[in-house]
């Protein structure tokens, strides 16, 4: 890549650093988490930004009432090349809590060893700033750019997204021929682009019988035994059916169903339980569609109607959309980024599910997920590291200057 920019991020490494520890300072919870949004940070960021060289700052707030200011704000900042086409990177303001178990305070950030710890560093406030700094250094060496920068910061991901990116997909912020990227997760240091995901389903296995005395089960109908008997069938029925459909791009390559939850039943030893509820988490390849796994979860129960009554129940499910192709533009072009800047082609690959990419995919709108980190999200002493910023700044450049 261009050594002009390569030695203009490096000299902005410290602002960078010093910009995000700032950042932390201003936790942006959303109402959902107990906190009142992501206003404070977004004013903080539309001021730091006023220099970085943007021809453009527009603000597209979602209204909220739970929040004290009664908005949530999105922030589109542009930076215009020269080709008509964008580079879209979108990344997210606000945070999780904090938990406990931390070391430092979460919101007075340390910085130690190359790394910033603080809540919300890696997820999402690096990318943040490797976003912001790019449109800088390519302000400041006045290099020309083919794609506009899109510079793209959202409330509510971590709670939905409906005050975010579902807002700003309202409003035709989007065009068919960007380039999307979200930078906010990543699979060995950035080696892999997320380009597809797994459909998530849960479900809710109810099964009612007859309670009765564990000494006298004449007339009593054991919830728990047919409940047994559902799961291994169900389990096996799955098996069958879906694990011989293998996709590459996925760790494991087939769908997976796993039974996970149990409630509890009866509190004591003799008594024969009159109702038993399971959970089934089913993580499932965009190739296999939801209604064919409900099927087996359905004819099961059907199966062992004579023996308990069984109701099906999905509390969550989510269909994958088609993945974004490997031979899209924005797969191509940042992959040749990043082997620009790292000397590392990095593969593509998919993820067991709920990433930001999938509000654009359903649209139809080709989005890719790739960063460098060290995968430290929602955890305590949460910690983003300098060099990967560094990094990651640099392939922005990469990418927009397409080098
Ligand atoms: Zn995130």
């Amino acid at each position: 890549m261009k050594e002009s920019i390569e030695r203009q991020v490096e000299m902005l490494k410290n602002c960078m650093k010093n910009d995000l520890m700032d950042m932390i300072r201003i936790p942006a919870l959303g109402p959902e988490n107990g906190g009142d949004g992501e206003m404070e940070r977004a004013a903080f960021l539309m001021d730091l930004i006023k220099d970085f060289g943007f021809d453009s700052v527009e603000r597209y707030d979602a209204p909220d009432p739970r929040v004290s200011s009664g908005k949530r704000p999105n922030i589109v900042a542009i930076k215009k090349g020269t080709a008509g086409k964008s580079v879209v990177i979108l990344v997210h303001m606000d945070i999780v809590p904090e938990g406990d178990l931390w070391d430092t305070d979460p919101y007075e950030p340390v910085f130690r060893d190359g790394k910033i710890y603080g809540r919300g560093t890696e997820d999402n406030g690096q990318e943040i700033m490797a976003a912001l700094y790019a449109a800088k250094a390519l302000h400041e060496t006045g290099e020309e750019h083919g794609y506009d920068l899109k510079v793209v910061m959202v409330s509510d991901e971590e709670t939905g997204s409906e005050y975010g990116v579902e807002h700003l997909l309202k409003k035709d912020i989007f065009g068919e021929d960007d380039l999307i990227i979200a930078p906010d997760h990543s699979e060995k240091n950035g080696k892999f682009v997320e380009i597809t995901e797994k459909s998530g389903l849960w479900v809710k296995i109810t099964c009612t019988g007859k309670q009765g005395h564990a000494a006298m089960p004449g007339g009593t109908v054991n919830s728990n035994r047919y409940m047994a008997e559902y799961q291994y069938r169900a389990d096996l029925a799955l098996k069958e059916k879906f694990g011989k459909v293998v996709n590459d791009l996925f760790s494991p390559s087939f769908s997976t169903f796993e039974p996970t939850k149990r409630e509890g039943n009866v509190p004591n030893v003799n008594t024969i339980p009159g109702k038993d509820v399971q959970y089934f988490d089913c993580r499932v390849l965009p190739e296999v569609s939801l209604s064919s796994v409900k099927k087996v979860f359905e004819g099961t129960a059907e199966e062992l109607e004579s023996k308990a009554e069984f109701k099906i129940e999905y509390v969550m499910e989510s269909q994958a959309p088609p993945g974004t192709p490997e031979d899209s533009e924005v797969m191509v072009k940042l992959s040749k980024a990043v082997e620009r800047v790292t000397g590392h082609h990095p593969a593509p690959v998919g993820i067991g599910g709920g990433t930001v990419a999938a509000h654009f995919r359903k649209r139809g709108l080709p989005a890719v997920v790739w960063c460098s980190n060290h995968n430290k999200a929602h955890q305590p002493n949460e910690y983003a590291v300098l060099d990967n910023m560094v990094r990651d700044c640099k392939v922005f450049c990469s990418l927009v200057l397409n080098d």
